[in-house]
């Protein structure tokens, strides 16, 4: 197989292109395709078009000309991550649970943690990643409700990362050692490729939609994709359900920006939050550093391993080390979540109908066995 060296030469990208088009190519499987929310904001640039154009419709149409048979959006992922991971916040308030809460949908920050933070492996929120979560349930609540063997379904993820190849392969994230969540990680890049490779002429697309009901999702999904996103997701949902009151500005400022670490103190009811956002694995070891001093006194933390969050992953196309280029996709992000109807995860109407016909209670047994993972414990390095 063919391998490539990843922008900042940390870790070598597995090209895994041909194995897309077996699996496209093979008639008995059924290949299911989900797209986070940090491609469509960067992959037109794979097109000549500007950074920042938001190509969701395109991108849609493009992978079902590629022969998908569904078409799904890591965002309804992400939409569960937050009725995941809000309650995980509330269950550690109301248990006396050790705070921080660090955020976990990054690979990379993930296995930085394991190796260098083993003391502190209880802090992380247990919960997989969007794509892991989309993964898992299109193979259980989706193949049920239609009638697809689970063996027979091959989930593909487009991410703009090369750390969730390695993710997707950890063998705890899987309903069985021989039925991964995931099959199958390409990046943006590889996707841009393939879409040249078929002859589609990516410009001239009509926009389309996602498939239903995984195809859902809400602004609070999209900001995911760019630093300071997870957390302001989550504090969306968590300020509803402590206050009972609905949140009027959704928009968290002094979380957002190209900053290095941010802080921000959040009232919520009777308490005021303490939130920290970092991304650079450089800036998250200072703050790991104060926790594990006893100097530092956050309820929250998202951690994520690129610059700017997702939208600089190292499976984007290249910005070297362009702000311009990050800032312009940021800006497409809160764009893409200003334009939905919906900007809180727990109002997705599939999501609550997931909850309410398959899951049952957020955090609860049917929970833990599908959405939430573990640690462990690796050597120093
Ligand atoms: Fe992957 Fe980077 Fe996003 Fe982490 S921040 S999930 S390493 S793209």
């Amino acid at each position: 197989q063919c391998v490539a060296v990843c922008p900042t030469g940390a870790l070598m990208e597995l090209d895994q292109v041909d194995k897309v088009w077996k699996a496209l190519n093979d008639p008995n499987r059924f290949v299911i395709v989900e797209t986070a929310p940090a491609v469509r904001v960067a992959l037109g640039e794979g097109f000549g078009l500007e950074p920042g154009t938001i190509v969701t419709g395109k991108m849609v149409a493009a992978l079902r000309r590629l022969g998908f048979d569904r078409v799904f959006d890591t965002e309804f992922g992400a939409d569960v991550t937050i009725m995941e991971e809000a309650t995980e916040l509330i269950h550690r308030l109301e248990h006396g649970g050790r705070l921080p809460i660090l955020t976990s949908c990054c690979p990379a920050w993930v296995k930085f943690f394991e190796h260098q933070f083993p003391d502190l492996l209880d802090i992380p929120s247990t919960c997989k990643s969007p794509h892991e979560m989309l993964g898992v349930l299109s193979k259980s609540y989706y193949a049920e409700a239609y009638g697809i063997d689970p063996k027979k379904i091959t989930v593909v993820s487009v991410m703009p990362c090369i750390a969730k190849k390695y993710e997707a392969a950890r063998p705890e994230l899987g309903q069985d050692p021989v039925t991964p969540d995931v099959d199958i990680v390409i990046t943006t890049r590889e996707l841009s490729r393939m879409i040249r490779e078929a002859g589609i002429h990516f410009e001239h697309l009509k926009d389309e939609e996602f498939d239903h009901p995984l195809g859902e999702s809400t602004g609070a999904a999209v900001v995911f994709g760019t630093t300071g996103g997870v957390i302001e997701a989550a504090l969306r949902t968590a300020y509803e359900w402590l206050t009972g009151h609905p949140l009027e500005n959704v928009e968290f400022e002094p979380l957002r920006g190209m900053e290095g670490i941010k802080e921000a103190v959040i009232p919520i009811g009777e308490r005021d939050f303490k939130i920290a956002v970092t991304h650079g694995l450089g800036n998250a070891r200072t703050i790991l550093e104060k926790i594990q001093a006893g100097e530092s006194h956050y309820d929250a933390i998202e951690i994520m391993a690129c610059p700017g969050g997702c939208i600089g992953g190292g499976g984007q196309p290249y910005h070297h080390g362009n702000l311009e280029i990050l800032q312009a996709r940021a800006n497409a992000i809160y764009q893409e979540d200003r334009s939905k109807p919906l900007r809180k995860s727990h109002e997705n109407p599939a999501v609550i109908k997931l909850y309410n016909e398959y899951i049952g209670k957020p955090y609860g047994d049917k929970a833990h066995e599908l959405l939430h993972t573990s640690f462990t414990q690796r050597p120093k390095i």
